[in-house]
C-alpha cells in the first residue's frame, strides 16, 4: 500500500527499568512526541530533531529534553521546538531550564547559525496543528496536572495517544468516530487491583479503560496498552490476557516498536 504512515515507538512504559523506557514516539525524521526515551535514536538522527510535543511536563515525560538540547547543540543549526500546553511549558521553564537544574538554554545562542538554541511554542485542545505533513489534533486529557491526548495523521491515516489519564469519554468519542485513527495507545498504569493509587494519581487501570470503550463499537482498531509501570507490567498483562476469552483484544506494548499503518 503507497503511503504508508510509518513511525516508532521508543519508550512505552510508565517509568523506566531494566530496558523498560519511558514514553516516546519518533515521526520521521524530525518530530518527537515526549521525550521519555530520546536516546534509541542515532546521533545523525537527533541532530535532525526539529520538533518536540510534550503531552504534559510529568518527568518521565520530559526527561531527555535537557540532555538532547546540550548534546546537539554544537551541529545543529536550527532551534529544538518544544510543543506544550502553556502549563507544560511554564512548568519546564520554571522547573527544569531554571538556570539551577538545567541552563537556561532559549536564551542561549547556537554557534553555527546565531539563532536560539531551544524555543517554546504552546498549543491548545482542540486546536489542531501541522508539523512536517503530520497533522496533530490535542483533546484534553483527565490526569493530575493539565495534560493532552493526540490524535496524529499523516495523509489520511493515524493513530490516537492517551498520554497519561484516567477515564475521558470525551477521547473515545473522537476514536469511535474517526475511522482514520487505525490505532490507539492507551494509557494503563495500574491493574484493577489497584484501583486506589490508580485513582489518585488519575491513571487507568484495565478495568477503567474497559469502562471507557464499553461502546465503543469501533472496527479495524488496534489498542495498544502502553504506560504499564514496570512495578505491576506482569500483573496487567496477566489481567489483559484474561480478557481475550471474553472477546476484548487489548495488546499490551513493552519496550520499542515500528508501527506502519
Ligand atoms: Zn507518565
Ligand atoms: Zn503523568
Amino acid at each position: 500500500m503507497k503511503d504508508r504512515f510509518s513511525f516508532y515507538i521508543l519508550g512505552s512504559s510508565g517509568g523506566k527499568a531494566k530496558r523498560r523506557f519511558s514514553m516516546c514516539f519518533y515521526l520521521p525524521n524530525n518530530t518527537l512526541i515526549d521525550a521519555g526515551n530520546i536516546f534509541a535514536l542515532e546521533k545523525s538522527e537527533l541532530i535532525l530533531i526539529k520538533n518536540i510535543v510534550l503531552t504534559h511536563s510529568h518527568f518521565d515525560h520530559i526527561c531527555d529534553v535537557p540532555f538532547l538540547v546540550d548534546y546537539t547543540i554544537n551541529e545543529r543549526e536550527e532551534p529544538i521546538k518544544i510543543y506544550g500546553l502553556p502549563e507544560t511549558l511554564e512548568a519546564l521553564k520554571k522547573n527544569i531550564f531554571n538556570e539551577t537544574i538545567w541552563p537556561a538554554f532559549d536564551k542561549i545562542k547556537l554557534s553555527k547559525s546565531g539563532k536560539s538554541t531551544m524555543e517554546y511554542l504552546e498549543i491548545f485542545p482542540y486546536k489542531e496543528f501541522y508539523l512536517e505533513g503530520y497533522k496533530i489534533f490535542p483533546i484534553s486529557s483527565n490526569h493530575t496536572v493539565p495534560t493532552i491526548s493526540l490524535v496524529v495523521k499523516r495523509g489520511e491515516r493515524g493513530f490516537a495517544y492517551t498520554s497519561d489519564t484516567f477515564k475521558n469519554p470525551i477521547f473515545w468519542d473522537f476514536v469511535k468516530k474517526d475511522n482514520q485513527i487505525k490505532t490507539v495507545f492507551v494509557d494503563i498504569s495500574f491493574p484493577s487491583s489497584k484501583e486506589e493509587i490508580a485513582n489518585v494519581s488519575l491513571h487507568n487501570t484495565v478495568r477503567t479503560l474497559l469502562e471507557d470503550i464499553s461502546n465503543l463499537e469501533r472496527k479495524n482498531l488496534r489498542i495498544y496498552a502502553v504506560h504499564l509501570k514496570p512495578t505491576y507490567e506482569k500483573e496487567i498483562i496477566q489481567e489483559i490476557d484474561g480478557l481475550r476469552k471474553e472477546g476484548v483484544r487489548i495488546r499490551p506494548l513493552v519496550g520499542k516498536k515500528r508501527f506502519s499503518l
